[in-house]
């Protein structure tokens, strides 16, 4: 079963497209968090960024990065929140990867990025190390 978002991609679920090309496309949020909130896929179907392959994560990136600045000029926001929900535990509801352009106003009321952690760890040094060591031993 397509997800929802290659539904949209192939025309059998109406939105409101704002940019497509040949491997990504992108579409206004219908339920908005803010005026202009647009999400960012890849055409094909991939759940996690863990899945993307290089060349269509380098176009993903590549539209997401023409569209933050039309976006906020679209709407006249102060700035945006640009961020994917990375798997179940992180949120992410739709399958499909997404990112989520969310344009942002002084004074809106809205957090930071780090608003989306619940207790914050409290790590040792070497505990710190260790992590960091084991992240650049898998890259
Ligand atoms: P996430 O929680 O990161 O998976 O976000 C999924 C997003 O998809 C939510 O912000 C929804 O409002 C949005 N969404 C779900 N269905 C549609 C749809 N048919 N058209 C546009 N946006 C949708």
């Amino acid at each position: 079963m397509p997800t929802i978002f290659s539904q949209i991609v192939d025309g059998e679920i109406p939105a409101r497209t704002v940019y497509e090309d040949e491997t990504t496309f992108a579409f206004l949020d219908a339920n908005p968090l803010a005026p202009g909130h647009t999400l960012v896929i890849p055409k094909d179907e991939y759940e996690r960024l863990n899945d993307v392959p290089d060349d269509v994560a380098a176009d993903l990136y590549a539209t997401i990065h023409d569209l933050v600045p039309a976006v906020e000029d679209a709407v006249d926001a102060d700035g945006t929140t640009v961020a994917f929900n990375n798997g179940e535990a992180a949120g992410q509801e739709v399958p499909h990867v997404h990112c989520h352009i969310v344009p942002r106003f002084e004074g809106d009321g809205g957090g930071p990025i780090h608003a989306i952690a619940g207790e914050t760890p409290d790590l040792a040094d070497d505990e710190l190390d260790d992590i960091a060591a084991d992240i650049e031993s898998i890259v």
